[in-house]
């Protein structure tokens, strides 16, 4: 319960008009990308300067309001879903600033709230490049980047986000600013806390700057799409790329359901009888761009691609990765929910996983179409179904228990990319262990003693 005279104590800090009270304004923040039930918070509150947040996070925690940070709310476990009706949401999607992009230090830095897609833009105007490219980048923010750890299309060879987070500020629940990392390529000044706060999901703090590192910009790239009658025979060309030394910027597969279903909904002239489809770009200097791509070309050929097509121009690069572009959307469209999963294995088991994800769909009698990012195994089984049918949507729960399953049994991983949430929170301990959650919850109430950050995402699960 939200107390008026906390209402005006926060009102006094943000403006009236930025702390919403009404049903309607309070609705939108009750949800998130995920398929979860929606919570719908008690306030939110919507900072217009970085120095707000220390106080209102303070006056929150000190009233014993549960607080929900939300970027965009793009996540898909659940991780700007309230924990419960009486939460507090900080919304720092309003702090847009793009305080300083230096070009000879290579750096930026940001408030949390700058869309992705907008950084990546205004980085590139300056002659540089901010690589991590989730699909979501058109709206998603750089501080939901950094707390779901957010990966895209070119992780295989340039990384992801952490790989970019050269400091952070955030504020912690007593409205304390902690400042870790610099803008020095080199810092080991105090524990590396930018690493705590990265995947962190809004249970340490909140974080209200970030210094980026920012790289030089290829200057040239090829694509190349290669068609297979044999998943296993694309599997193969990957591990083969990587050992002939060639680490492509993306490394795509979309297994024969996410083509059909691309094609039934785009007409690109995709070909619906192949078993998958490895889209390739490798990018660097232009004499070894040439190299790389032959070799590539090379290596698809020795793996009995049945048909490689090499992008001659821009026009044709673009209609390569139409196909990608086009996976997710094509699915969603398909029915009235989209699951979207994004269980990792290790790049040699693509095959077994892919045979298990068709058996699972078979099993639990469901719609699937899988593509991802095959360079670093990172899959995305995506289940088509409808929410309101109670028994459809059992089974695919069930589907869904069954695909972490596997990907555990494979060696793999519950999330490449979207995090925990609590979509996956019940899993954790199975890919871990019972002393890493006791361990981690350990850490959680050393830096949020009464458990309001956030507290039922990532290793919540063990208090239910
Ligand atoms: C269509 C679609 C495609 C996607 N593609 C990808 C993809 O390719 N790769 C990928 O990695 N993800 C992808 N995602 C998932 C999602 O977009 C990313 O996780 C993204 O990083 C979330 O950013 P956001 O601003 O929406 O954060 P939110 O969803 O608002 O928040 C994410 C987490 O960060 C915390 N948080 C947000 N801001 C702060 C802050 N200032 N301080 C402290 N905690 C904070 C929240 O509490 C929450 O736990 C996709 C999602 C969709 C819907």
């Amino acid at each position: 319960m939200v107390s008026p005279n906390l209402v005006k104590s926060l009102q006094a800090i943000i403006g009236e008009e930025n702390v919403f009270t009404s049903e309607a304004d309070r609705q939108c923040y009750s949800y998130d990308s995920a398929v979860l039930k929606a919570t719908v918070p008690a306030l939110v509150l919507r900072p217009t300067t970085t120095e707000q947040i220390g106080p209102i996070v303070k006056l929150c925690y000190d009233a014993g309001l549960a607080i929900t940070v939300r970027g965009a709310g793009s996540n898909l476990s659940g991780g700007t879903v309230p924990d419960t009706t009486d939460s507090v949401v900080i919304a720092t999607n309003g702090l847009q600033k793009i305080i300083e992009i230096n070009e000879e230090d290579l750096y930026a830095v940001v408030e949390p709230g700058v869309v992705t897609a907008q950084f990546a833009k205004a980085v590139e105007a300056k002659g540089l490049f901010y690589p991590p490219d989730p699909g979501s980048m058109s709206v998603s923010t750089l501080a939901g980047n950094i707390c779901e750890n957010a990966g895209g299309l070119r992780g295989l060879k340039y990384g992801v986000t952490k790989d970019y987070v050269m400091g952070l500020e955030f504020y912690d629940y007593e409205g304390n600013l902690i400042k870790t990392g610099s803008r020095t390529v080199k810092c080991v000044t105090g524990f590396n806390l930018a690493g705590l706060m990265v995947a962190s999901e809004g249970t340490m703090g909140v974080i209200s700057k970030a210094i980026l590192k920012l790289v030089p910009p290829p200057r040239a790239s090829k694509a190349l799409m290669a068609e297979f009658s044999d998943i296993a025979d694309a599997s193969e060309a990957v591990a083969k790329m990587i050992a002939a030394h060639v680490v492509p910027c993306t490394l795509e597969l979309l297994d024969q359901n996410s083509l059909k279903y691309v094609e039934a909904d785009q007409h690109i002239g995709l070909p619906v009888d192949a078993a998958a489809m490895l889209l390739i770009e490798v990018d660097g200097h232009p004499g070894q761009v040439a190299d790389d791509a032959a070799i590539v070309e090379d290596v698809l050929k020795k793996c009995r691609a049945r048909a490689v097509h090499v992008a001659r121009d821009a026009a044709e690069k673009n209609k390569i990765w139409a196909a990608r572009r086009n996976a997710l959307p094509a699915l969603a469209r398909a029915r009235p929910t989209c699951v979207l999963e994004d269980a990792t294995v290790p790049r040699s088991q693509i095959p077994a996983m892919i045979r298990s994800l068709n058996e699972i769909a078979a099993k639990y009698k469901v719609e699937m179409g899988t593509f991802g990012h095959a360079g670093d195994g990172n899959l995305h089984p995506t289940i088509l179904c409808d929410r309101r049918d109670a028994e459809e949507f059992a089974r695919v729960e069930a589907a869904v228990d069954e695909i972490f399953d596997v990907a555990l049994s494979l060696g793999g991983t519950l999330s490449g990319e979207h995090g925990i949430g609590t979509a996956k929170s019940k899993w954790v301990e199975k890919e871990t262990t019972p002393g890493t959650i006791l361990f981690s919850e350990r850490m959680r109430r050393a830096v949020d003693p009464k458990g309001l950050f956030n507290a039922r995402k990532i290793t919540g699960y063990s208090h239910e």
